[in-house]
């Protein structure tokens, strides 16, 4: 029997950690085919970013064109995008799908990823055709335009989101340091936000975790599995594989995340 085909548009990380590598290998252990469209190219490793290409629109709409055509793809999933150009042709090419928007806004090392003419292109054109969108609270408050000296709570943040069309996961860390669990909050339009607890990891070796969890969440929904059961399952995935990398020592910064 045929697996459920995902597609992955985003960019590459040269140090393997996240992006496109964290990607495919999620799809391969989740057992979906992963195709893929780069819709940029990074120099980077676990320190920082030294380079950034966006891959030419034309180049872009060719990939897309070219997997949407033949595979039967059963959802998609987005990371960096790097252009203007690159968001409006995903919006157009997958508007209708099971599409997992990971607003990826900047590295782990803290490098910008998305200038502000893609945050407000995300916020405007892509995020209200999206299934589900995956920010975390950082990126939660700079789609919604917050001040970042003052925080607001994860779970009021996937709420004012939902304004934006689509359900929203704000994923999250342990909320208090040291605790045992990390919740991500759940919020579909019009319903209270819901919890969904899993095992914290306390590790730096966390570059990566973002692409992997909105990978496996595509993965799931690919498989059947229904919104909540996908973003709880996909929570549990990325746990497992920080606690196998947890010890690692690669590199001289924020280590990748096993995959
Ligand atoms: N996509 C690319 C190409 C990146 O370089 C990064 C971060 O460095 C990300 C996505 C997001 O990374 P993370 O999964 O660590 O949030």
């Amino acid at each position: 029997m045929n697996p459920p085909v995902v597609l992955a548009v985003a960019g590459t990380d040269s140090g393997g950690a996240a992006g496109l590598a964290a990607d495919l290998a999620t799809f391969s252990a989740l057992g979906v085919h992963g195709a893929m469209v780069v819709a940029a190219v990074t120099a980077q490793d676990t320190t920082g970013v030294t380079a950034i290409h966006a891959v030419p629109a034309d180049v872009v709409a060719a990939q897309l064109e070219a997997v949407l055509a033949d595979l039967p793809v059963a959802a998609v999933k987005t990371g960096m995008l790097g252009s203007l150009e690159a968001v409006a042709l995903v919006t157009r090419a997958c508007a209708g799908r099971v599409l997992v928007v990971d607003p990826v806004l900047r590295a782990t090392s803290g490098a910008d990823l998305a200038t502000d003419a893609v945050v407000a292109a995300y916020r405007d054109v892509l995020l209200p055709v999206a299934t589900v969108i995956t920010p975390n609270a950082a990126e939660a408050g700079g789609l919604l335009g917050l001040d970042s000296d003052d925080p607001m709570h994860p779970a009021a943040l996937a709420t004012g989101l939902t304004g934006l069309g689509p359900a929203v996961v704000v994923t999250g860390g342990p909320e208090v340091a040291g605790a045992e669990t990390c919740t991500d909050w759940l919020a579909l339009p019009g319903a209270e936000p819901v919890a969904i607890s899993h095992p914290a990891v306390a590790t730096t070796n966390d570059h990566g975790t973002g692409c992997t969890y909105s990978s496996a969440l595509a993965s799931y929904l690919a498989l059947g599995e229904d919104l909540k059961t996908s973003c709880a399952r996909a929570a549990a995935y990325v746990s497992n594989q920080l606690d196998i990398s947890k010890t690692w020592t690669l590199g001289r910064g924020r280590g990748p995340v096993a995959h």
